[in-house]
């Protein structure tokens, strides 16, 4: 199972009732945040979810309402008593950009390992999920992020059975391990049906509508996704300084065959974005208007 956080919905600077942009997982008791503007601790503190298991944070890209939180959440986290490495992955210049902001937080009880996205994808191999970051179209460089938890095939006893192999090693195969036995190697398809649908969340903000967009969101359970204007006037723009309307964020949703939408990084001219919603439900009608602290729990489906 996991549980999915959107800790804030707002574009450019935080509001006395909207939070900035940045969403939170939490799988196996591991924590994943993406992007970090400020406050984003405040939310955090707001939804009750712990900051000491975040291990990974991502970044889409180096603007201000996406990074500039970072330096005070990393001190909280200190003060939590974290002592175990944190990852950072974020577009080229991570490190530059981490190190500048350390300034003001040099000291603290773990290790930080930076990871500079390299290419237009690139997939990492987390504990129990894969993150893979794509390139979108922004003013500075910018990357999307889709999470995916695999699920293995059901256990097959004539598959088990057909392959020879000794009852005693089924349920270690079952588990995913392998087994090695007077020379033979045992693996788990040996022992089981063919793997089934897992869990996939796409996240991307502070983009136009692209096809990285469009094939790495592809069946997700859920696409949070920019909806920076829902005025209709302001298709313009939207395209002149690089992000997406309500309506272009669910053209998107439904080509790229999501179950559902929320979203997010509204502008802070934008008050009431359930006005504008029935615009969009008419082309994807699985849509929410993301709200601060707004979740789910993402499960396998019935079998
Ligand atoms: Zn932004
Ligand atoms: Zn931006």
């Amino acid at each position: 199972m996991l549980d999915v956080c959107l800790l804030g919905c707002g574009g450019m600077m935080p509001l006395p009732y909207r939070w900035l942009t940045s969403l939170m997982t939490r799988f196996n008791g591991s924590s994943l945040l993406i992007d970090c503007g400020e406050g984003t601790q405040i939310a955090i503190k707001e939804k009750g979810w712990s900051f000491k298991p975040i291990d990974v944070i991502c970044f889409t890209h180096y603007h201000g309402d996406h990074i500039s939180g970072l330096p005070g959440l990393l001190l909280t986290m200190g003060n939590a008593d974290r002592r175990e490495p944190l990852t950072l992955i974020g577009p080229k210049g991570l490190v530059k950009v981490v190190n500048s902001l350390r300034i003001i937080a040099p000291e603290l009880p773990f290790e930080i390992q930076c990871i500079e996205i390299e290419g237009a994808e690139q997939t990492f191999e987390l504990d129990g999920y894969r993150l893979k970051a794509f390139r979108v179209n922004h003013n500075v460089l910018c990357y999307g992020y889709s999470l995916e938890i695999d699920r293995a095939g059901k256990f097959d006893v004539n598959r088990a059975e057909a392959n020879g192999i000794p009852k005693q090693y089924w349920k270690v195969l079952q588990k995913g391990e392998c087994v090695e036995l007077n020379g033979n190697l045992y693996t788990p398809d040996m022992v089981l049906g063919a793997p089934r649908k897992g869990i996939k969340l796409t996240y991307t903000t502070d983009t136009r509508p692209t096809d990285s967009i469009r094939n790495n969101a592809e069946g997700s359970d859920l696409f949070i996704c920019e909806g920076m204007y829902g005025e209709k006037e302001k298709a313009a723009k939207a395209v002149e300084y690089k992000h997406m309307t309500f309506t272009e964020a669910a053209v998107l949703a439904k080509e790229a065959n999501v179950r559902q939408m929320w979203l997010t990084h509204y502008s802070p001219s934008l008050t009431k974005p359930e006005e504008y919603m029935d615009d969009v439900r008419a082309i994807f009608p699985n849509a929410k208007a993301g709200k601060d602290c707004m979740s789910v729990e993402l499960d396998f489906p019935e079998s």
